[in-house]
C-alpha cells in the first residue's frame, strides 16, 4: 500500500517521538515508522537522567588510557571487545583524536547549552495535562569512595562551575545529611542541583500516545528498508509495510541510523555502546535523590515505585547478549557506596541492556546531510539522548520549517568527519 505524509520520522525512540511532537506542534502532518514497538530501543531502560552536569563529552582527555587499562577486566565499567572491523577501527581512531583538551573545552558549552535548553523544554512538557512521566528536578549527587576518584570528580565539578553550571562540593558528612535515610560510604561528593530525572519509558510512550491523539500517525512493526531518490530528494521510503511518500524525512534510528542510510552513501560514524540497567521495586529506604557512584560508573535513579541502577559501557558492536558478569559487577559495586543496599534484600523487576549510539567526538549529529534536500538526521546522542531529546526534537522542527535554530548546529553537522 502506498501512503503519503508531510513528514516521515524513522524511529520511535525518545529522539523520534520528540521530533514528531515538535513537528506536529507546528501543524505539520507527521508519521512515525518504528520497526518494533514504540520505545523498544535504547530509550527504554536507561537511567532517565537529565544532566546539565554531564556536559563533558565522552571523548575527553584520559578516556583512552583508562579504556586500555580496563581492556582485559571483565568486571570493569568500560570495555572494548577486540574485533576486526574497518569501521570500528576508523571510529576508534577518530575517538582517540577527539580525546584532547581543546576538543573538550570547545564542546562543553555546546553540550551545556543543549542540556539547559532541553531541561526548560522538559519543564514545559511536564506541565501538560495527561502527560505524566515522573519528571522531578531534585538534582543529582555524585559520590566518590576514593581519594583519586574524588580529585577527578572535583576537577570535573570545577570545569562545570567555570562553564556557568552549579556544582556544590560536599564533605562525607554533608552527603549523609543530604540522604539521611541511607547509610553512605564516601570520601566526598558533588551535588548538581540543576539535574533532573524522568521515567524514560512512559516519557516516550505517553508522548507518543499524546501526539497520536493530536493526529500523528504511528506505524509500529514497520521497518525502513531503503529509499528512492530523484534529483537529490527522497521521493519514496520503502518499508516492510509498503512505500511511503513524504516531503521531508527525519532519521532518528539511534544506533541503527548508519545502516538505514548506508545505501544513500551517507557515512555516519556511530558505534553501539552497550549498557545495562537493573530495576527493582522501590525499597523502603531508597535514597530520594539520584546518585552517581562515580568510580564504579553506576547511577541509581529512584523512579516512582521502582529504583534503577544503570551502568557500564561496552564497545562490542551490535551484540545484545546480557553478560551477567558485568551485571553482577554493577550490583556488587553498589554496597561499596551504600552499604545497606544489597541485591539479595531487593525485589528484582528487570535486567535490561541497551545500545547507546556513540559518535567519535561525543556530540550528536543534528542537521541536514549536504547531498539530500529533504533529509534531516538526528542521531548519535550516546549517554545523553534522553536529556537532549526535547531540544533535539525542537531543533529538528526548526530545520524542517527552514527557521533559524535556537542553537547553532555547526558543531553537530553531519559531514564534520568528512
Ligand atoms: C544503560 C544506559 C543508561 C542510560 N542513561 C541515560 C540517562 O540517564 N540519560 C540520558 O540522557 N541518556 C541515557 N542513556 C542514553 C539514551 O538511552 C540514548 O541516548 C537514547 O535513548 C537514544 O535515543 P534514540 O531515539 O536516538 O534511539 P533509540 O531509543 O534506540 O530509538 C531508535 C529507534 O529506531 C528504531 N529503528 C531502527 N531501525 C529502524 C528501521 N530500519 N525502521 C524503523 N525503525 C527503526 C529502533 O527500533 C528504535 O526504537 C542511557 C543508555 C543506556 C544504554
Amino acid at each position: 500500500m502506498n501512503q503519503k505524509t508531510d513528514i516521515l520520522v524513522i524511529g520511535g525512540g525518545a529522539i523520534g517521538v520528540c521530533s514528531a511532537y515538535y513537528l506536529s506542534e507546528q501543524g505539520r502532518n507527521v508519521m512515525i515508522v518504528e520497526k518494533g514497538e514504540i520505545c523498544s530501543g535504547s530509550s527504554y531502560g536507561n537511567a532517565g537522567m537529565i544532566v546539565p552536569s554531564h556536559s563533558i563529552p565522552l571523548a575527553a582527555p584520559g578516556v583512552v588510557s583508562k579504556g586500555i587499562r580496563w581492556l582485559f577486566n571483565p568486571k570493569s565499567p568500560f570495555y572494548i571487545k577486540p574485533r576486526f572491523s574497518l569501521e570500528f577501527f576508523s571510529w576508534l581512531w577518530k575517538f582517540h583524536r577527539a580525546c584532547n583538551r581543546h576538543h573538550m573545552h570547545r564542546s562543553i558549552p555546546v553540550i551545556r547549552d543543549l542540556n539547559l535548553a532541553s531541561l526548560q523544554l522538559f519543564e514545559k512538557l511536564a506541565t501538560i495535562d495527561g502527560l505524566d512521566f515522573g519528571f522531578e528536578k531534585k538534582g543529582m549527587l555524585s559520590i566518590f569512595n576514593s581519594k583519586k576518584g574524588l580529585d577527578e570528580g572535583l576537577e570535573e565539578a570545577r570545569l562545570m562551575q567555570a562553564s556557568g553550571l552549579e556544582a556544590r562540593i560536599l564533605s562525607a558528612q554533608e552527603i549523609q545529611e543530604l540522604i539521611p535515610h541511607s547509610r553512605v560510604t564516601a570520601a566526598g561528593g558533588v551535588f548538581y542541583p540543576q539535574d533532573a530525572c524522568i521515567i524514560p519509558q512512559p516519557f516516550v510512550t505517553e508522548t507518543a500516545r499524546f501526539i497520536e491523539k493530536k493526529g500523528v500517525q504511528i506505524q509500529t512493526f514497520t521497518e525502513v528498508l531503503g529509499f528512492e531518490i530523484t534529483d537529490g530528494r527522497i521521493t519514496t521510503v520503502k518499508t516492510t509495510r509498503g512505500d511511503i511518500t513524504a516531503k521531508e524525512v527525519v532519521l532518528a534510528g539511534g544506533v541503527w541510523s548508519p545502516e538505514i542510510v548506508r545505501d544513500l552513501k551517507i557515512k555516519l560514524p556511530i558505534q553501539p555502546a552497550k549498557g545495562y540497567s537493573i530495576t527493582y521495586h522501590r525499597p523502603h529506604r531508597c535514597p530520594e535523590l539520584p546518585i552517581a557512584m562515580a568510580e564504579a560508573k553506576v547511577i541509581l535513579t529512584p523512579m516512582g515505585d521502582t529504583m534503577r541502577f544503570a551502568g557500564t559501557l561496552e564497545l562490542a558492536g551490535f551484540d545484545l547478549s546480557i553478560n551477567m558478569r558485568r551485571v553482577q559487577a554493577i550490583i556488587n559495586n553498589v554496597p561499596k557506596y551504600l552499604p545497606e543496599m544489597h541485591h539479595d534484600s531487593l525485589n528484582l523487576i528487570e535486567i535490561w541492556r541497551g545500545l547507546r549510539p556513540c559518535t567519535p567526538d561525543g556530540l550528536p549529529f543534528i542537521g541536514r546531510p549536504p547531498r539530500y534536500k529533504n533529509l534531516i538526521i538526528a542521531a548519535g546522542h550516546a549517554m545523553i539522548g534522553i536529556s537532549l531529546s526535547p531540544i533535539t526534537g525542537k531543533l529538528v522542527s526548526q530545520l524542517a520549517a527552514h527557521e533559524n535554530t535556537l542553537i547553532d548546529l555547526t558543531p553537530l553537522r553531519i559531514d564534520r568527519f568528512g
